[in-house]
């Protein structure tokens, strides 16, 4: 088994080698579970992206723009072999990096060897169409690679997030510069260089940590940056697009939600329950998929609130290698956020609280789950992306304002609908504005497989599945007359 060695995880990855940052300086990564210091990472500029960017045209315009599909898939493939003998080693250190409990962290780790799985399976399964067209002609359509992908990835979900977007970039012959998010870059770094032993040629794959206003911005303002994928939040996905615009090229913007459950008179509430609650608190509820948001029907309304309030007093939060149901939120930057927005729930009842165990540190970014009932569907907590272990429960009478409070914020990322009545299934699903819809269930962040982007200030575009290798690549369509 290969270990990723990681030997200093101040450097970037460009073109297969690690390098020093040009300006040489770099930036301090905080374990959030202790809130002491884990490691520093590179403070990569503009030069160190220009570098990337270099490398990775050459790549595109050398030995791996000339690739099969075939042998991208059979390197892709092996790439997740890799990372799947080596799910333990990512799992401990995406934990320590960003506080995900250990379980947590290694669904990401598993999730990413899926995406490379998924995408080296799906490589060469991608082709154009003959189009019937005049007399004499004979026209087909081509699925031809941007060339220079570049991917900004938040720090919630680092390995899942590079794996459906770098996977499907690399799948469609794309060559990538990845800059990963300040608060976690460890992962991204291990994974060049997992990638780079399974063979993946020097500049297909390159990571340059940095802040964001510096190498983020520098990366999206590039010129030779063919297509932009960015995750994160909805102020910066602004941002890119703005820059994207000055050189018009295409972006993918996956940005917040404010994801519903609906829970109808008629659900089954026992196996509604663990949903209802996981979507909420997974990941200490800092996931852009998450559902903060639960309509139930009036009937229902206290025995749901009741149920849910029982789950929310048996939680615990801890540190991330304890592996508690939360752990600490990633930095405490972000727990001072999440404590501003709960400083204005004036107006709505706490439900309940989950705790935090005695033995965690005082000083990691630790915030109790909070169950709030009650809330008016306009209330701050019911609208604004909160990204702390946080829900609130709100009721409604019928199906038409169930739809309106779902539909009645500005995001649209996932929603969910518990019912037994198929019809009013089949209604909700079409109703519903969202990217994705579960119906009697609900997922947040999971599904490889499954296309996902959102509507509105979720952004637009979509990344997973099948439908990614559309966004990676372009359709050209070829008109031959040969009479
Ligand atoms: P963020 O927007 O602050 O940062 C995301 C990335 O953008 C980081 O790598 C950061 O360094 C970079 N960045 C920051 N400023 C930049 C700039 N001016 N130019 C270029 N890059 C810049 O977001 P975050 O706080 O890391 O993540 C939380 C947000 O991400 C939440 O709003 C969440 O909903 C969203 N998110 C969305 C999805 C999705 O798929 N829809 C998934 C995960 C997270």
């Amino acid at each position: 088994m290969f270990e990723p060695l990681l030997p200093r995880t101040d450097q970037c990855f460009i073109n297969g080698i690690w390098l020093d940052p040009m300006g040489r300086q770099t930036l301090p990564s905080a374990n959030p579970s202790t809130g002491e210091t884990l490691c520093e990472i590179a403070r990569g500029t503009d030069t160190d992206i220009d570098h990337a960017v270099s490398a990775a045209c050459r790549a595109f315009n050398g030995a791996w723009g000339k690739t099969t599909a075939a042998e991208r898939g059979r390197l892709l493939t092996r790439i997740g072999q890799l990372v799947f003998e080596n799910v333990d080693n990512l799992a401990r250190m995406e934990a320590m990096d960003v506080g995900k409990p250990l379980t947590q962290a290694r669904a990401d780790a598993v999730a990413l060897a899926r995406y490379m799985e998924f995408y080296g399976g799906a490589a060469d399964k991608l082709h154009g169409e003959t189009i019937p067209y005049l007399d004499g002609y004979t026209v087909y359509t081509l699925r031809e690679p941007h060339g220079v992908t570049g991917h900004i990835v938040p720090w919630n979900y680092p390995m899942q997030i590079i794996g459906r977007s770098v996977g499907a970039a690399l799948a469609t012959g794309n060559a990538c510069v990845l800059k990963p998010a300040e608060e976690a870059c460890l992962t991204a770094l291990a994974f060049a260089e997992l990638a780079h032993h399974a063979g993946l040629p020097p500049g297909v794959l390159n990571v340059v940590p940095g802040l964001g206003e510096e190498a983020g911005a520098a990366l999206s303002g590039h010129a030779d940056i063919d297509h932009i994928s960015f995750t994160g939040s909805v102020a910066v996905g602004k941002l890119i697009q703005k820059s994207a615009a000055d050189h018009v090229v295409p972006v993918t913007l996956e940005l917040g939600g404010k994801s519903p459950q609906v829970v109808f008179e008629d659900a089954d509430l026992k196996a509604a329950l663990p949903f209802l609650v996981n979507a909420g608190i997974q990941n200490a509820g800092q996931t852009c998929s998450a559902s903060s948001r639960i309509l139930v029907q009036a009937l229902r309304y206290d025995e749901v609130v009741a149920a849910m309030a029982a789950r929310y007093t048996a939680l615990k939060t801890g540190p991330a290698l304890d592996d508690l149901d939360v752990g600490p939120l990633v930095s405490n930057a972000q727990k001072a956020l999440v404590e501003g927005v709960l400083s204005q729930s004036g107006g709505i009842d706490i439900a309940a609280t989950g705790s935090i165990i005695d033995t965690a540190p005082k000083g990691g970014a630790y915030v109790a789950p909070m169950l709030f009932a009650g809330a008016s569907p306009d209330h701050i907590l019911a609208q604004d992306e909160i990204f702390g272990p946080v829900q609130v429960v709100i009721p409604f009478k019928c199906e038409d304002e169930a739809i309106a409070i779902a539909n009645g914020t500005d995001y649209g990322l996932v929603a969910s609908c518990w019912t037994q009545d198929g019809a009013r299934q089949m209604r909700m699903a079409k109703k519903l504005r969202a990217g994705q819809v579960f119906l009697n269930n609900y997922g947040a962040g999971g599904g490889v497989e499954l296309p996902f982007g959102g509507r509105g200030l979720s952004g637009h575009g979509r990344e997973k599945g099948f439908e990614a290798l559309y966004s990676f690549t372009v359709l050209k369509t070829v008109a031959a007359l040969h009479g």
